[in-house]
């Protein structure tokens, strides 16, 4: 049996796979098991922020697990409090951690947050949370229901929990809000709906228009947080200050973690919100780790360096294939190329493969980049070397 029949026969079929099988990785270039080379600017969906193989966070999860994996919440967790420490301390906010084990579980957290503050804060509770069209949000009963997106609210997974209900625009928000409202929940740039980036000016006037009337602003940065955007936060680069925000994909480089920070340490109190795994010895320890080597990637310099590199190459692939591409969007490292139609964003993907070079699509028709924030030089001359290769075969 090849691993290939092995796992269409074990493994419930919810992913589209490729078959390829990797067995190494170092950064931003992966091995498969025929000793071909990929160079990956997907980073696992923006998890593996600071690469492949990386030694240094794979040297501190040996010694970690070597004495303590996981011993629950029941205890202190030294690691789970220094990762929040440094959370914290990144981020500038006056806020408190907790910690789960996915961007969806994290969203969870901030949905209860919210309906929490509803009850507390005012005499009718308020509990609908508003979100945007194209936005994703995660895979749980509630957090489909809160990703604007008719196509991930199939029928044959209802009913869903009341209290969602989307907007195209920001502008769209204000008229929206009525008296059971508690907040706003959005990406500042919709990864899986198409690399869109919200405009500054607007978003600031949203969440100046939102504390004024004591409704929260969730920002979900599973997919912007982490030095992303060039920022610890994109809500740093945005100069907002939300109430509740929510981190996972690159927090510990590829253990699974999930994060919600909020303003309102309080909040939650015995019993409310809990999780066996969530911030173990592991994912904490990874986490401290990948903190730790992205802040002075970013303190030194290099990060805005690969950001403004990238973007160039970006910009220069965009404009020689002027005939495939409409526009550049996105920022930091979270890039996309929005193509003429999502006929040919399937075929940049599957011949961007063939040459070898990952990449990821976004929405319907835009090809999404999103490369480990630890990338090379090389590695990102010879992926658009590749990426140009497959585009001449369009
Ligand atoms: C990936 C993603 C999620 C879901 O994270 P999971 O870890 O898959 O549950 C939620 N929100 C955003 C913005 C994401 O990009």
């Amino acid at each position: 049996m090849t691993f290939e029949e092995m796992d269409k026969k074990y493994v419930l079929h919810t992913y589209n796979r490729n078959y390829v099988n990797f067995k190494s990785g170092q950064n931003a270039t992966l091995f498969s098991e025929e000793g071909k080379d990929f160079i990956d600017f997907t980073s696992g969906i923006g998890v593996v922020s600071v690469g492949h193989g990386n030694k240094r966070v794979a040297d501190a999860i040996y010694e970690q697990v070597q004495n303590i994996t996981h011993i629950s919440n029941l205890f202190l967790i030294e690691p789970q409090a220094k990762l929040a420490k440094k959370m914290v301390e990144l981020s500038g906010y006056d806020m408190a951690v907790f910690f789960g084990n996915s961007g969806a579980e994290a969203n969870e957290g901030a949905i209860k947050i919210a309906r929490k503050y509803g009850q507390n804060r005012f005499k009718n509770k308020r509990y609908k949370v508003l979100t945007l069209e194209h936005s994703f949000h995660g895979r749980t009963i509630t957090t489909i229901k809160a990703t604007g997106q008719k196509s991930f609210h199939q029928d044959a997974f209802s009913p869903y929990p009341d209290g969602f209900s989307y907007k195209n625009q920001i502008k769209d928000i204000y008229a929206a809000i009525d008296d059971e409202t508690v907040g706003v929940m959005l990406e500042l740039v919709q990864g899986e709906g198409g690399v869109a980036a919200f405009d500054k000016k607007e978003m600031q006037e949203l969440a100046a228009f939102l504390q004024k009337n004591d409704l929260l602003l969730i920002i979900d940065e599973v997919q912007t947080g982490v030095f992303r955007s060039g920022e610890f936060l994109a809500s740093k680069l945005y100069d907002i200050k939300p109430d509740v925000i929510t981190l996972a994909k690159g927090l510990a480089g590829g253990v699974p973690i999930g994060a919600v920070m909020t303003k309102h340490k309080d909040i939650f109190t015995y019993s409310d919100h809990g999780s066996t795994f969530g911030g173990n010895f592991l994912s904490t320890r990874a986490g401290l780790e990948v903190l730790d080597i992205l802040e002075s990637y970013h303190k030194n310099g290099l990060l805005q360096e690969n950001i403004d590199y990238f973007d160039s190459k970006l910009k220069e692939a965009a404009e020689k294939y002027r005939n495939i591409f409409l526009s550049v969007t996105g920022l930091g490292l979270m890039r996309g190329l929005q193509c003429k139609d999502a006929d040919t964003l399937s075929k940049i993907i599957k011949a961007s493969f063939e040459n070898g070079i990952l990449v990821l699509k976004a929405g319907r028709n835009t090809v999404r980049f999103l490369p480990p924030l630890t990338i090379s030089k090389d590695e990102i001359d010879e992926g658009f070397e590749r990426f140009e290769r497959a585009l001449d075969t369009i």
